[in-house]
């Protein structure tokens, strides 16, 4: 462990409200009133956390995305949201051993009775900001289930906060998989890059992201992917040849199913051509993980790990440093 502690390192994929503490969340649930503004009721909150806490079993990938609407009722206040991104922040950068170097925390702009999507990035950046510049970066999700109004609005809300000055660093795709028609993304991601905006999307999650899908994801110009799990052969050689960074969260992948077994994971694929990868957490409230226990997955021998040595641990925690979008700040 002290090895892995010791290790400077990036986490580039990990969600705020899928990494809230449980603590913390079982206090915003205790205050939360039944029946307020989000239409969400203590009995369905109660029963989200309670899950929660006993290590949800997802059978498939669309069982991780209904645990969500408890805990949003539960960060659907600049305040309760403030007090979620102030104990995510501090999981991972504060006490003796932090877990990483560099945090880039991504969340998706929510509208909600007290707060418009900018206002609830701005509560996000307030806490992000009380560390150094090159300790946290925030970027901003686009939810493939929005509307083009929606994601126009929430791609103008990052242009406008990083032509502030504030630690926008990129724009990522997120949420369902199997949601949305990315030819409707190409104009947003394109103006995210035009403002110089890092861009990073969730690729090929399952099985039924087809190819063409794929194809058209990586004509947006990524500069790293997610998950990027089910890549076929020609969508593996554009990635490589063009050396984007590949954000690999193993616990997810395993609990969510979409891989079976560490010793089929694509990540092994990468390790062999020494091609860009960073191991992150993604949500780790649901999964119950650590940056720490991602990387000692990675040492662990098979079939419990990866079985990889010391040396290539530490240049797996290099390349995250070296793929992080900390230059835009
Ligand atoms: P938020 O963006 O801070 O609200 O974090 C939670 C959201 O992140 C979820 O509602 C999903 O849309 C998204 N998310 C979290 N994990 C994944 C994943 O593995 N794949 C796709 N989207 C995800």
């Amino acid at each position: 462990l002290s090895f892995i502690q010791s290790l400077p390192k990036a986490e580039l994929h990990a969600h705020l409200n899928g990494s809230i503490p449980i603590s913390i969340l079982q206090e915003l649930a205790r205050e939360y009133q039944s029946g307020s503004s989000t239409g969400v009721s203590n009995e369905v909150v109660n029963a989200g956390i309670e899950k929660l806490l006993l290590g949800p079993s997802l059978d498939e990938i669309s069982d991780f995305f209904a645990l969500f609407p408890a805990i949003y009722a539960l960060t659907s206040t600049p305040i309760s949201l403030a007090g979620a991104a102030r104990a995510v922040l501090s999981t991972f950068l504060d006490g003796e051993h932090p877990q990483c170097t560099y945090l880039e925390l991504r969340s998706t702009p929510r509208k909600t009775d007290s707060m418009s999507r900018e206002d609830y990035m701005r509560t996000i950046l307030d806490e992000a900001e009380r560390y150094p510049k090159d300790q946290v970066g925030v970027i901003v999700s686009l939810d493939r289930r929005m509307r083009n109004d929606v994601l126009q609005e929430c791609l103008d809300v990052a242009r406008k906060l990083k032509e502030e000055g504030r630690r926008v660093v990129g724009v990522d795709l997120c949420g369902d998989p199997m949601a949305g028609n990315m030819e409707d993304f190409a104009k947003y991601f394109a103006e995210a890059k035009a403002a110089g905006l890092g861009i990073t999307l969730h690729i090929a999650e399952t099985v039924h992201n087809t190819p063409e899908e794929t194809m058209k994801l990586l004509s947006f110009g990524p500069d790293r992917l997610g998950h990027a799990t089910f890549l076929n052969d020609e969508a593996k050689e554009f990635v490589v040849k063009n050396k984007i960074c590949i954000e690999i969260c193993l616990s997810s992948n395993l609990l969510c199913k979409t891989v079976t077994t560490l010793e089929f994971h694509h990540v092994r694929h990468y390790l062999k051509y020494n091609h860009p990868i960073a191991i992150c957490t993604d949500d780790i409230l649901p999964f119950r993980t650590s940056l720490d226990a991602e990387y000692a997955l990675l040492l662990a021998p098979a079939p419990f790990g990866l079985g990889l040595s010391e040396g290539e641990v530490r240049e797996a925690a290099e390349m995250s440093l070296r793929s992080s979008f900390r230059s835009r700040i």
